[in-house]
């Protein structure tokens, strides 16, 4: 931590602090939990001001370009292309807190080779160097979508301030088919053919996810710990009276869910629905005293299948049919799956519920459990949180 950014948690902080902030971090520790599920672990000088609230908390963690891992000593990867030709981009503006915290539109970034690990590397040390800059995000967007830092999202899984270290768990996604300009994505994951192809198919993160090694460096635009006030980014807000809890996620949302078993209270009651890619990686999951966490691994079966019936399962076991609502569609293509009730001054809409739900996963899921639990079962729309973490074939912006 440096002298001119420091200061003592009881010591008044600057009132112009803006809520979120960028954090320098080399990767500490790597491990892999399970099967589909690394760990890493992150370290920074100034991770005191790195701002923990729990649960859902998202960040963003900033790659280089394509997910080439940029380190002490830049590496020679696979020079493949680093997108598929399906990765169709958002047009739809992820809104976060203030201009901090936002997903962009841009175009895929296309080329490869050695120049283009210079290039990214380049880049990298460019846009590094912005952290501290008060408009990165512009300086960000204006630059050459090819060479850009990309920026995925995540969630914190722990921090230790003592040991300057944050946990992220990343899963390590399968590639998607990719080859000789058939459609990429024909709602299964394959084995790729050789391992360049499989490159291919990967999203920057994935590949970086893939490749990264202690020492390699990445930014994280984190909660600034010390800001007076809601910053956003945390989505798990249950009414102060709940009587049950439905949680439900694929494995993108298996660390918020961990969190959640950790943090909710023992006297907390409600069943957790973790679909993850195999049997293999069920013991990701920690148990708690009153909910019960049913985790199952997908196989071979298509993503989300098995959490639409586990979770459609756990409704009706945990709360009487309501009264049928209307649900608006969404373009799951085009738009943001995203809908979190909340009271106008951002905590919990209700003060209190028999049932709240949390749902998060892939976009086409939590779709088919929006219109199932809100249309069909008349769930109040008041407490239940749909949120589309990602959309099978189609890249985060
Ligand atoms: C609030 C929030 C919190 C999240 N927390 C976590 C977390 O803690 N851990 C975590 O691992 N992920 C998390 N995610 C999901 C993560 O952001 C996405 O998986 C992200 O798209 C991965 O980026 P990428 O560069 O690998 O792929 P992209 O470039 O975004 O996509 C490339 C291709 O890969 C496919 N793809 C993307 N993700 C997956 C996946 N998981 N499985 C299969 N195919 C995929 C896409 O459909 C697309 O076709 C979170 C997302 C959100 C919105």
């Amino acid at each position: 931590m440096t002298e001119s950014t420091s200061y003592a948690l009881d010591a008044c902080p600057p009132a112009d602090l803006p809520p979120f902030r960028l954090f320098r971090m080399t990767v500490s520790a790597i491990e892999d939990l399970t099967p589909s599920i690394r760990r890493f672990t992150f370290r920074g000088e100034d991770v005191e001001h790195f701002g923990d609230p729990g649960l859902d908390q998202r960040i963003k963690v900033i790659l280089p370009a394509g997910g080439e891992a940029v380190g002490s000593a830049t590496r020679t990867l696979p020079s493949a292309s680093r997108l598929g030709p399906d990765s169709r981009c958002a047009t739809a503006t992820h809104q976060e807190t203030a201009s901090t915290f936002t997903t962009a539109s841009t175009s895929p970034p296309n080329g490869g080779g050695a120049q283009m690990l210079d290039l990214n590397a380049t880049a990298w040390a460019w846009a590094s160097s912005l952290w501290d800059t008060p408009d990165w995000y512009g300086t960000w967007r204006a630059m050459d979508p090819s060479t850009r830092p990309v920026i995925r999202t995540y969630t914190t899984r722990a921090v230790r301030y003592e040991r300057g270290e944050v946990d992220v768990d990343m899963v390590v996604h399968p590639p998607l088919r990719v080859a000789h300009g058939e459609p990429a994505y024909e709602g299964e994951h394959v084995k790729a053919a050789d391992e360049e192809a499989e490159e291919r198919g990967l999203g920057p993160a994935a590949r970086w996810i893939r490749n990264a090694r202690v020492g390699d460096e990445a930014m994280i635009l984190g909660r600034n710990r010390y800001f007076v006030g809601d910053c956003g980014g945390q989505d798990f807000i249950a009414p102060a009276l709940t009587e049950a809890f439905l949680i439900g996620g694929d494995e993108t949302a298996a660390p918020a869910i961990a969190r959640m078993m950790e943090e909710l209270p023992a006297s907390a009651r409600g069943v957790a629905v973790v679909e993850l890619p195999s049997d293999a990686d069920c013991s990701y999951l920690p148990t708690h005293p009153g909910i019960e966490v049913r985790v199952f691994g997908r196989g071979d079966r298509p993503h989300g299948e098995r959490l639409v019936a586990e979770v459609m399962r756990a409704a009706a076991e945990l709360s009487p049919p309501g009264v049928a609502h209307e649900v608006e569609e969404i373009d799951i293509d085009h738009d943001i799956l995203w809908e979190v009730p909340r009271h106008a001054k951002g905590g919990a809409a209700l003060k209190r519920a028999s049932l709240y739900t949390w749902l998060a996963g892939e976009a086409g899921a939590v779709k088919t459990l929006r219109r199932h639990l809100v249309a069909e079962r008349g769930m109040d729309r008041r407490s239940v949180a749909f949120m589309g973490y990602w959309r099978l074939g189609r890249a985060e912006c």
